[in-house]
């Protein structure tokens, strides 16, 4: 490498940090999927719709990760927990037992389904010719690394921030803070990229730094902020230009 190319690659490049789930890890496909097989098995779910029953799982998954992450709660038990809320939704009352068995299911079928969203690794491979990649996620950073490298996606990120590693969760602006003094760049040397409003948006331009919404399903914005959205990741080069659109200055347009 020519002293040219390593000062390229030193702290000087800004930073696009992505949230992970549902931005570039494709949760909700393996959910729907996941939660499809345990309704053909189970009759209790037989007469709930998808989405019904992707929204109360949805919302165990949030309730039980606060405890998770507070340590009051161990993943597996955080498993069991979710298997018998999203039954007792249906009507039907499960022992411990019965909810880690149910829960092997939903974990086989998610397991077989995990993907990346279409189009990231290749907009990660062009934003990276020219800046750093980060990943700034609220989760344990075990399960979060396991999901990098089981799409792929692991040898495309320079940087990865949790919510378990700092102790503050997204949109606390002090977990924004540190990835960016952990990137060694200031808040308009960095764009975040995510699919929560609340947290990833919210969070990103409270700690001054500009966003782009990952907005899939094609929603109105929920408050007029100045950010970009995008609803997919194809064709990268034109995700890529949205995303390098946001850095202040002479690239931006
Ligand atoms: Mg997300």
């Amino acid at each position: 490498m020519s002293p040219n190319a390593s000062s390229r690659t030193a702290n000087g490049r800004r930073v696009v940090f992505f949230d992970l789930d549902d931005t570039l890890y494709d949760h909700r496909t393996a959910s729907r999927a996941a939660l499809r097989a345990l309704r053909d098995d189970y009759p209790s779910l037989r007469r709930r719709p998808v989405e019904w029953l992707f929204s109360r799982y949805a919302q165990a998954l949030e309730t039980g990760h606060r405890r998770l992450m507070a340590g009051r709660l161990t993943p597996a038990n955080a498993r069991v927990l979710r298997m018998r809320f999203l039954f007792r939704g249906a009507g039907e009352e499960l022992s411990a037992r019965e909810a880690t068995h149910r829960m092997e299911l939903y974990r086989t079928v998610y397991q077989a389904h995990e993907r990346s969203i279409p189009g990231s690794a290749a907009l990660l491979r062009s934003l990276r010719r020219r800046h750093r990649v980060g990943i700034l996620s609220n989760n344990r950073t075990r399960e979060q690394r396991g999901k990098l490298a089981r799409i792929g996606l692991a040898p495309l990120i320079d940087l990865l921030v949790t919510s378990e590693m700092t102790g503050w969760a997204k949109p606390d602006r002090r977990i924004f803070t540190y990835a960016l003094r952990a990137a060694g760049v200031e808040a308009r040397g960095a764009v975040m990229v995510g699919d929560s409003w609340a947290a990833d948006i919210r969070g990103a331009i409270d700690a001054g730094m500009p966003a782009v919404w990952f907005n899939r399903d094609g929603a109105p914005l929920p408050e007029p902020l100045p950010v970009a959205a995008i609803a997919r990741w194809t064709p990268a080069a034109e995700a890529a230009r949205t995303i390098e659109g946001r850095f202040p200055g002479p690239n931006s347009s």
